[in-house]
């Protein structure tokens, strides 16, 4: 469907090149909070002057543009398989027109055949939904921070981790002392407590679909995101690792059952870079409004 093509194309290139309005003000907010005339200050100038570079040249935010997640929520009766046919279409045309770096490689072999499209790539979730309309959101998630994502599994006597919402709050803590200097931070973090291994992380990186200022309504877990980041931000790792106030720019965690005999806690970690757009599309695959 060309419309749906050309919609997903336009998620595509925003969502590449502009920084969600949530995650741009919590970046202006520390900013404002990093001492004058430290690195710390002037490495979140170099990210806020980037951020307004992208978004006017229409260029992507960062070199890395990552793996595409695409959250697809629909009613019943969606062709999937249509979708996901025209969403890699999408992904094609956004390579060949620079939107997306050629970055998606041949585990085996290395190779690039420089479209980003292969055996899983790009990623799609698919939702059934009660409400009539589509909505597609994207996620652009580099590398580097990727790679300092973590999984636990409690109890972990080193880091005097039970298995209850005090372990869960050292192992989250242990994780961003980890990522320091790696994945380029400012981050957000992306919490899973519960689940098997594979949703644990699935699950993780949904909570990054969540807008920075919401508020858990699970009291519980919304007083260990504010905890986590109030902590997080005293420890002095700040932007890059370079020392400073700003180490986090959100936390988002949710519970998800699990078996007695398991107890995993995943975090996603997202670098400042934090591309995430969505759209509502009507009945012809236009779209009809942005949803961040
Ligand atoms: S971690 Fe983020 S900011 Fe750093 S290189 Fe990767 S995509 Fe870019």
């Amino acid at each position: 469907m060309k419309s749906l093509r050309e919609s997903l194309v336009e998620l595509i290139r925003r969502t590449s090149a502009e920084i969600p309005t949530d995650v741009q003000q919590a970046i202006l907010k520390a900013l404002e909070a990093e001492q004058q005339g430290t690195i710390a200050e002037s490495a979140m100038r170099i990210i806020q002057k980037n951020i307004e570079l992208a978004e006017k040249k229409s260029q992507p935010l960062c070199q890395d543009t990552g793996s595409a997640l695409f959250y697809v929520d629909a009613p019943r009766g969606l062709d999937q398989g249509a979708f996901e046919e025209t969403a890699r279409e999408a992904v094609r045309e956004s390579t060949r027109l620079g939107y997306l770096r050629q970055n998606s490689v041949d585990s085996l072999t290395g190779a690039n055949d420089g479209t980003n499209v292969g055996p899983g790539s790009p990623i799609l979730h698919f939702h059934q939904h009660g409400a009539p309309e589509v909505t597609v959101r994207l996620m652009l998630k580099g590398g580097g921070c990727e790679n300092v994502g973590a999984q636990y599994s409690l109890p972990i006597e080193k880091l005097k981790a039970n298995r209850d919402l005090d372990g869960c709050r050292r192992v989250i803590l242990d994780a961003v002392v980890q990522a320091q200097g790696k994945g380029c931070g400012p981050g957000v973090l992306g919490v899973c407590i519960g689940g098997d291994r594979a949703t644990g992380y699935e699950n993780s990186k949904l909570q990054l679909l969540r807008t920075l200022d919401d508020r858990n309504p699970i009291p519980e877990l919304d007083r260990l995101e504010r905890d986590i980041l109030e902590t997080a931000n005293q420890l002095g790792i700040g932007p890059m690792g370079f020392g400073g106030k700003t180490t986090l720019l959100g936390v988002k965690i949710c519970a998800r059952n699990r078996v007695p005999a398991s107890f995993f806690v995943s975090i996603s970690y997202m670098c400042w870079a934090f591309r995430r757009q969505g759209v509502r599309l009507d009945d012809n695959g236009s779209i009809a409004d942005w949803l961040y």
